[in-house]
């Protein structure tokens, strides 16, 4: 059931889970650290190469940004997905720009294939409980590719 009052203390950053997140170098899962914030690479074996930056403090909208910022954010996008086309070589990439369950601006951007079992449907149709763990030497050697194209 929604709870206003709990969303508007989650929107306002209280208890934010991306602010309150770990030091890059401690975090499993973080990529590289753009000028819009910090990339983490999903250990996601349906979508090998889908990452998520979170933009650098805390925002809820898109609009909230500096024109600068908004520009930066769309070239750190860009950037990231293009290091995972090359890389990773998906038939499609997908964005999405949510924020439902947390709202701290923050961008998904997930290579499509043929195969991951979820083709002509949004990746958002698969439930948690259907997602497949990335095996960890794929992890690492995917971290490689995308840092390396990164720079
Ligand atoms: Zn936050």
């Amino acid at each position: 059931m929604f709870d206003a009052k709990r969303w508007s203390q989650k929107v306002a950053g209280q208890d934010c889970p991306v602010c309150a997140a770990t030091p890059e170098a401690e975090d499993p899962l973080w990529l590289v650290t753009l000028p819009s914030g910090r990339v983490l690479l999903q250990d996601d074996a349906d979508f090998p190469g889908y990452c998520i930056l979170y933009f650098r403090r805390h925002v809820t909208e898109l609009f909230e940004l500096t024109t600068g910022e908004q520009g930066q954010l769309i070239e750190d996008i860009g950037r990231l997905a293009r290091a995972i086309s090359g890389t990773c070589r998906p038939a499609k990439l997908n964005y999405a720009c949510l924020g439902n369950e947390v709202p701290h601006l923050h961008w998904h951007v997930v290579p499509r294939y043929p195969e991951d079992g979820w083709w002509g449907q949004a990746f958002l149709a698969r439930s948690p409980a259907q997602r497949k763990i990335l095996e960890p030497g794929k992890y690492e050697r995917l971290r490689r590719g995308l840092r390396a194209t990164l720079g």
